[in-house]
This record gives structure tokens, C-alpha cells and sequence, in this order.
């Protein structure tokens, strides 16, 4: 999956940007609501998780917002009282759902699977010429080629899918992949990158992903 989380508290939108992304799920983060809007408009994106009090613009507004700009991505609204007029209003402003704080991350995931599936058409699948990325199995396919990879090589090769044809940076992809504030060896981009490469092109001949030097790398679907 690939979700976005708005969410001022920086805590909580750490700890759970980090447990998406240890299984294998792209997490891109917004701190206030104006940061969240326009994150909101990526079309890739599976679920958007969004807390009502934000700095800029509140949780509710963003609904509002996204819902009259035709953007019908999946919403879980986190609201932090358990009172009926908070959730109610949720959807009223356009939420598919809402869970009130505090909640586990377990069943946040829950909350987030069920979104996914209901949602209409492929949500949740990218298909990128010959290769389908499945995020609601994990499920990897060349073709009729079933791939292994791990959750991390999923993350990483689904925010490069996500820009198909133009390049990642290596700080972007440390960023997406492994969270901000990773203070591990950068290198692991290249390393993983290599993983990769020898899992979907190696064994095909193909170059779906693509060194830019000095710049970072670049998916390019194999038709
Ligand atoms: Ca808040």
C-alpha cells in the first residue's frame, strides 16, 4: 500500500509511518494540513490516514476539499475524542472511516486493509507494463513470472514504479523506504537497488531500473 499520513504529532506519526514501512508499505508523511493537501493529490496513493486538529488546515477541510476536487482516495479519519459528533462529521465531510485515538497499530492496519479493499477497481495494485506490483498480497509478477522480494524491496521498488520514467533521488528513496531521520548507510539505496536488479532484470536481460549518475535512479516499465 501506499499511504499517506497527516498527523501532527510527531510521535505518533513516526511510530506509525515506521511499522508501515517495516512491512513493506510506502509511507509519505505531512506535519500540518496544507503540507497534507498537496501530498493528497498523488493519484498512487492507496489510503490517506488524517487527524482532524492540524495546523493550516484541519482534517475536515482536507474531505471537504479532496471529495469536491473529484480525488476519491480512500480517508481514515483519527479523531482524538470519543464523541459521536467528531466521527459523525467525519463522514459527513467525505471520511470512508475513522478510528479514535488513542488505537493500536494493529488495528489501524486493519482499518487501512479494509479501506483498501473495498475500494473500487485495482486499488492497491500497480501494473507497470509487464510488472504488477500487489500490495494488499505483496505479491510481485513479471508477466506470469511470480518474483520473491522482500517487504523492503517491494517499498523500494514501488516508490521508484510511482515515478516511472522520472528519476529518484537517493535522499528520496532513504526518505520513502527506510523514514526520515534514517541514520543508517545510505548505501543500502544501491545495495537494494542491486537486490532488485538481480531479481526483475538479471534473469530477463532487461534495464527497467536504470542508474542516472549524480542523480539517482529511474524506473523504466519493460512494454
Ligand atoms: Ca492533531
Amino acid at each position: 500500500m501506499k499511504v499517506l499520513l497527516i498527523e501532527d504529532e510527531e510521535r505518533l506519526r513516526d511510530a506509525l509511518a515506521r511499522g508501515l514501512r517495516a512491512e513493506g508499505h510506502v509511507a509519505l508523511e505531512a506535519a500540518d494540513g496544507a503540507d497534507g493537501l498537496v501530498l493528497a493529490a498523488d493519484p498512487s496513493l492507496d489510503v490517506i490516514v488524517c487527524d482532524i486538529l492540524l495546523p493550516k488546515v484541519n482534517g475536515f477541510r482536507i474531505c471537504q476539499e479532496l471529495r469536491a476536487a473529484g480525488v476519491r482516495t480512500p480517508i481514515l479519519m483519527l479523531t482524538a475524542k470519543d464523541g459521536e459528533w467528531d466521527q459523525a462529521e467525519a463522514l459527513d465531510a467525505g471520511a470512508d472511516d475513522y478510528l479514535t485515538k488513542p488505537f493500536s497499530y494493529i488495528v489501524l492496519h486493519a482499518h487501512l486493509r479494509a479501506l483498501v479493499r473495498r475500494s473500487p477497481g485495482d486499488a492497491g495494485v500497480v501494473q507497470a507494463g509487464v510488472l504488477r506490483l500487489d500490495y494488499r498480497t505483496g505479491n510481485c509478477r513479471l508477466g506470469d513470472e511470480v518474483i520473491s522480494l522482500s517487504r523492503r524491496e517491494l517499498a523500494l521498488l514501488g516508490a521508484l514504479v510511482a515515478r516511472s520514467g522520472r528519476v529518484a533521488s537517493k535522499a528520496e528513496l532513504l526518505d520513502e523506504v527506510w523514514g526520515k531521520g534514517f541514520e543508517g548507510d545510505p548505501n543500502l539505496v544501491e545495495v537494494y537497488v542491486g537486490y532488485l536488479r538481480r531479481k526483475i532484470d538479471a534473469p530477463f536481460g532487461t534495464h527497467s531500473i536504470q542508474t542516472v549518475r549524480g542523480a539517482g535512479y529511474r524506473f523504466v516499465a519493460v512494454p
